[in-house]
């Protein structure tokens, strides 16, 4: 139940003393209130009071602003504004011109329809700029926003007045408080009653009523309603600054400024819209006979920022009471400085790592340095926009995979393909709103774990398939290998001289090979026992291969029987080459026993012949040769 419903607003009422619009201003509103009403009776209506008329035409003129075509005529206004934001424009002028002066000394009426005139111009200003429509209604609205406190004023003129001296002699005290024990409502309430009986729409009344303190509303933030009540909250900041002196500006500034930014009104636009008032006050006070103000441009205004005390206001409204479980690296790049803090500072209280940078150029420069895992970017800003920084990380190989965030002001699906194809991942709507704005950030942080996560595996892989390749290699070699000597095993001969016998078809160089077998190496083993005759075979090995030129392949590939290849080797070179081998087997002396072991080797040579037709035809030919060296003597090479 609010306080219109309660029989004191009706005592109220009936004691007239509630401001109310009088004569034909009040017929006005009555008349518009029902259903079937023609604009023709409406004109005529309001047409009847010459004086109301013309103030009615001037003021629609001041409204409209000098774009359009000036409105000559009642008739004129009501199809150009509508007869319900008329009827209000009505309503408006009537209450100034009514209420002009009052009974309550203590209450500054002209102060009052000064500082209710600049939040109507403000309030306008701020619908259109956002694009709200109905922004003739919203100037009313604003323009009626602190009625109740005239209505205190007209209603309890005595103790209203008592009330007003006390705030004087003690300013700190909180003023709706003093109201409400001495009413038992406060102003705000008042203006809420008083709204409804004058039958504005619904949202207009509650708007009334909550205005001085959105932030205590229940309103859902990011809704239209929700900042609508935040436009009123800063159309009245804005007057506050026009009409407060020079030195006390500064808080001021910063408090506007903060519920600016909250809603997505950055300086560039709040310079605009304040300079726009103050050209329109102008006009206003003109009409309405007010004083002029002295309101320096507002590019230089908002300079005297108090910044200290933008950060003590708008900051602890946001601190996050959430902490990331995902801390992230965040790059914001934002021009507006306000905003720029907001969002380093939300993203900080969840303990995010942050850097800002004031446009893309610079961004860009700081990248490499700060290695950012997401990047959250205005759209518009000097030197380089949002857009063209998207699309130069893109370009480079190494940020194509970076989470990119837009910010933009509007929606508009054309904004968004553009974004999204600059390669934007998402985009946030400004104002920022800190719920959207953390499940949107959830939302890029799953992403960059997944990125993380995929790099930490590829990294695995990598090392598993390096090490996977070593154990191949190590196994590759163990298979080609005979254990014992060190020397190349049969397979790894038979390849190999597969590979020479292919090279020698093909360029038809020649090829030979040596079928040596140790002689007598039974009785080594049988004498000495197998482990000596182990260290024997090694030694044999070993001069075999440093009596071998480097291109000849020594392998093992029996028991006590080597192979040799000789790539490149005709029939007197083999001879030789083999001879030498012999000789330096015979030379050996063993120490494994007293006195010194000595062996000997037999020695089967046989070269690729012109039609040869196999390895296998080469390999017999050099058992055949081995086995007549043994058979005609041992420790001789044989070749035919
Ligand atoms: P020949 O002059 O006719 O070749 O006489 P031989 O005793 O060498 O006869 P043969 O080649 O038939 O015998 C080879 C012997 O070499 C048989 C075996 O005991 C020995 N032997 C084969 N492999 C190894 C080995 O790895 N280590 C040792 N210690 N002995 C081996
Ligand atoms: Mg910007
Ligand atoms: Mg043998
Ligand atoms: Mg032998």
């Amino acid at each position: 139940m609010t306080l219109f419903d309660e029989p004191r607003f009706a005592e109220m009422k009936i004691s007239g003393r509630l401001p109310s619009p009088k004569g034909v201003a009040l017929e006005v509103i009555s008349l518009a209130q029902k259903d079937d009403v023609s604009n023709q009776d409406f004109t005529r209506l309001i047409s009847s009071d010459p004086a109301l008329s013309a103030r009615v035409i001037k003021a629609a003129n001041v409204l409209l602003g000098k774009t359009a075509r000036p409105l000559s005529s009642i008739a004129d206004a009501v199809t150009v504004l509508g007869m319900r934001a008329l009827r209000q424009l009505v309503l408006g002028i009537a209450m100034i011109l009514d209420y002009k002066n009052g009974p309550c000394k203590e209450f500054n009426y002209r102060h009052f329809w000064m500082h209710s005139l600049l939040t109507g111009i403000a309030a306008r200003h701020l619908a259109q700029q956002s694009r709200f429509g109905a922004a003739d209604e919203v100037f009313v609205v604003g323009l009626l926003s602190a009625i109740g406190r005239l209505g205190l004023a007209t209603v309890f003129t005595e103790e209203y007045g008592t009330l007003l001296k006390q705030i004087e002699a003690q300013p700190a005290q909180d003023i709706l408080k003093l109201e409400m024990g001495k009413f038992g409502f406060d102003e705000h309430e008042l203006s809420e009653a008083i709204l409804t009986d004058l039958n504005f729409p619904k949202i207009f009344q509650s708007l009334v009523r909550e205005y001085e303190h959105p932030e205590s509303s229940l309103l859902q933030a990011g809704t239209r309603d929700w900042r609508l009540l935040y436009l009123l909250n800063i159309a009245t900041l804005l007057a506050d600054l026009a009409m407060e002196t020079p030195a006390q500006r500064g808080k001021l500034i910063a408090q506007l400024k903060t519920t600016a930014t909250k809603v997505g009104i950055e300086t560039d636009a709040l310079i605009e819209i304040g300079d726009a008032c103050t050209q329109d006050w102008r006009a206003w006070s003109t009409l309405l006979g007010m004083e002029k103000l002295d309101i320096p441009p507002f590019a230089e205004l908002l300079q005297q920022v108090d910044e200290a005390a933008e950060a003590a206001v708008l900051l602890p409204q946001y601190s996050g009471n959430e902490q990331a479980a995902y801390p992230l690296r965040v790059l914001v790049v934002e021009d507006d400085r306000s905003s720029r803090t907001l969002l380093e500072h939300m993203l900080k209280s969840a303990g995010h790592q942050v850097t800002t940078a004031s446009n893309g150029v610079e961004a860009l420069q700081m990248i490499q340095q700060h290695q950012p895992q997401i990047v959250i970017t205005d759209w518009l800003m000097p030197h380089m926009d949002g857009i063209t920084l998207c699309r130069k990380l893109r370009e480079n190989p190494q940020w194509c995979d970076l989470y990119l965030i837009v910010m933009t002001a509007q929606g508009d699906s054309d904004k968004l393909v553009e974004a999204f194809e600059a390669g934007a991942d998402d985009y946030l709507i400004k104002p920022i709103i800190p719920k959207i704005f953390f499940s949107r950030l959830l939302a890029g942080s799953r992403v960059v774990q997944l990125q993380v996560e995929l790099a930490l595996d590829r990294e695995q892989l990598v090392r598993l398939s390096t090490d996977l390749s070593a154990a191949n290699q190590h196994l590759q070699l163990l298979a080609l290998t005979d254990v014992l000597t060190g020397l190349p095993n049969r397979r790894a001969a038979m390849e190999r001289l597969e590979q020479e016998w292919a090279l020698s078809q093909r360029g038809g160089r020649p090829l030979s090979c040596m079928m040596i077998d140790i002689d007598h190496f039974k009785s080594i083993n049988d004498r000495f026992g197998h482990p000596v005759g182990d260290v024997a075979l090694k030694s044999v090995a070993l001069a075999l291969r440093q009596s071998a030129r480097t291109q000849d392949v020594v392998a093992r590939i029996g028991g006590e029987e080597f192979l040799v290849i000789c790539p490149g080797t005709d029939a007197t070179e083999a001879f030789q080459c083999a001879e030498r081998l012999r000789k330096n087997v015979e030379a050996l002396s063993l120490a494994v026993a007293t006195p010194p072991l000595k062996v000997t080797v037999s020695m089967g040579v046989s070269v690729k012949a012109p039609g040869m037709a196999s390895i296998e035809a080469l390999l017999n030919l050099a058992d055949q040769n081995l086995y007549t060296a043994k058979q005609t003597g041992r420790n001789k090479t044989v070749l035919n």
